[in-house]
């Protein structure tokens, strides 16, 4: 490790207590960034990096509401306002009982590099609560996001902070959530991107993830002069972004086998076909069941539990070309990713947030497959939700067409800074640095511009 770095990571961990998961973000980008800084003196002498992991401000909150037998609850809820050099804080917020300080400054710091990367003028922010919604009625779930925003209203806004979802927070509970906001502020902007179609969202702002990762993926493709057509694909998870990274690879051509919740996995050899999809659609959206139930309606797929005396996930040992983690952070780890390299798999598409290890990202540099990292991958989300917060100003929507035809753009874009960057600074073929680097420029450049503040 460059002496830099390693002086950086020891101030971020005395600083940063009990949040490993904010030290593996900030240490991946480090380690890129280490190759900027020897050519650029001015990045180290104005401290930018060392600013940059520095939240601009970090809110914190009480939300006490009441369940449906009439007993108080209180939950925790957090904003992290990370980064607003090149525009409003944006990023999605999370509810998951997981959910803690270190966990969203994490998802926080990753969003700025990602959202500098997309080309749009997004800063970077997170936010969310412990509230686990799984197991809630719809009541609960509103009163507690009622009362979640009775807070956070004071705070955001169209040109200030533009939350969206994550794990949790979905169709539903942004309705809730934008409801509430309304109504206090007696306004009716787009402080909120994922709303409904009728009520300011975007058209393709549900499949934007899943299709971004798979967009990303036929890019890092076209590089070797292939395509995903009759691909065998991993995909985890079963909520937005996996059920839309399905969509997109079956209108690929491609062969999806396995999807998964925190309780299990399934693995289906005959393919996860549209019917299959439509089903798990509706069990995960409308039923909010559990994906076991897949292996009891389909005969050809076996389900496996989770187990956790083992130090592996098997999801990831199955034969395959490529694989698109979408659940959620360190899903794989340095065993299962020499288990995907040893199963054939060299494509890696990240839909969820950092969900690979730092031992599992070093298996996939040096086996020099296609690894695309989640703040590359799947950036086509906050893209469209920067494309929503255009057609709310202009208050004119776009078609299905046009919206998809930008994220595609996006997507290319975001792969060509990539490839660029990765080169540029001595390292082809390795996105983690032209993802790091590429999303660190613009906003360097732009704090640099805007003085000691
Ligand atoms: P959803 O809540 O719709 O789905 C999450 C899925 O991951 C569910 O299947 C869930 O299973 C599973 N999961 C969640 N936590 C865990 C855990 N600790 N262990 C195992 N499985 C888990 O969320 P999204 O699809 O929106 O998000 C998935 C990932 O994609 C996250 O990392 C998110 O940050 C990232 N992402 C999402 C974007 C978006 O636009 N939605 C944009 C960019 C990134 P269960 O139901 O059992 O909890």
């Amino acid at each position: 490790m460059n002496e830099y770095v390693q002086k950086l990571m020891a101030e971020v961990k005395a600083k940063n207590p009990s949040e490993p998961e904010f030290h593996q973000a900030v240490y991946e980008v480090a380690e890129s960034l280490a190759l900027v800084l020897e050519r650029h003196p001015e990045y180290r002498s104005w401290k930018i990096l060392e600013r940059i992991i520095e939240p601009e401000r970090v809110l914190m909150f009480r939300v006490p509401w009441m369940d449906d037998n009439g007993e108080v609850q209180v939950n925790r809820g957090f904003r992290i306002e990370m980064n607003s050099a090149i525009g409003p804080y944006k990023g999605g917020l999370r509810f998951h009982p997981s959910v803690n300080l270190g966990i969203l400054k994490f998802l926080a710091f990753e969003q700025v590099f990602k959202n500098s990367l997309t080309t749009l003028p997004m800063g970077g922010g997170k936010g969310g609560s412990d509230f686990d919604p799984k197991g809630k009625s719809d009541n609960e779930v509103m009163r507690f996001c009622q009362s979640f925003m009775s807070e956070l209203f004071r705070h955001i806004g169209p040109d200030t902070d533009v939350p969206a979802g994550d794990i949790g927070v979905g169709a539903r509970e942004i309705g809730f959530l934008f409801g509430q906001y309304k109504k206090l502020r007696n306004e009716f902007t787009g402080v909120l991107t994922g709303k409904g179609l009728n009520w300011g969202g975007s058209l393709i702002r549900p499949e934007a993830t899943g299709y971004g990762a798979v967009y990303f993926a036929a890019e890092m493709l076209t590089t070797r002069g292939e395509t995903l057509e009759g691909k065998t694909c991993l995909v985890s998870g079963s909520g937005n972004v996996s059920q839309y990274t399905v969509e997109k690879l079956l209108d690929l051509g491609a062969k999806v086998v396995t999807l998964s919740d925190s309780a299990g996995y399934i693995y289906d050899e005959a393919g996860i076909t549209r019917e299959k999809l439509d089903y798990v659609m509706n069990l995960k959206n409308v039923r909010r069941g559990r994906i076991k139930e897949y292996a009891d309606k389909y005969k050809t797929a076996v389900y496996t539990p989770v187990d956790p005396t083992q130090d592996y996930n098997p999801l990831w040992n199955h034969k395959a070309h490529c694989a698109f983690p979408s659940a959620t952070q360190n899903e794989i780890n340095g065993k299962d990713a020499q288990n995907l390299v040893n199963n054939g798999v060299y494509v890696v598409s990240e839909g969820a947030n950092m969900p690979t290890t730092i031992e599992g990202v070093n298996v996939f540099l040096e086996n020099r497959i296609l690894y695309g990292p989640g703040k590359a991958a799947n950036a086509g989300g906050v893209a469209v939700s920067g494309l929503e917060m255009s057609q709310n100003s202009m208050r004119i929507p776009w078609s299905r067409e046009e919206v998809d035809n930008r994220l595609h753009n996006i997507m290319k874009s975001i792969h060509k800074t990539c490839v660029e960057v990765a080169e540029r600074f001595g390292t082809p073929g390795n996105y983690v640095n032209g993802a790091n680097i590429g999303g660190f420029l613009k906003v360097a450049d732009a704090m640099l511009d805007h003085g000691l503040v």
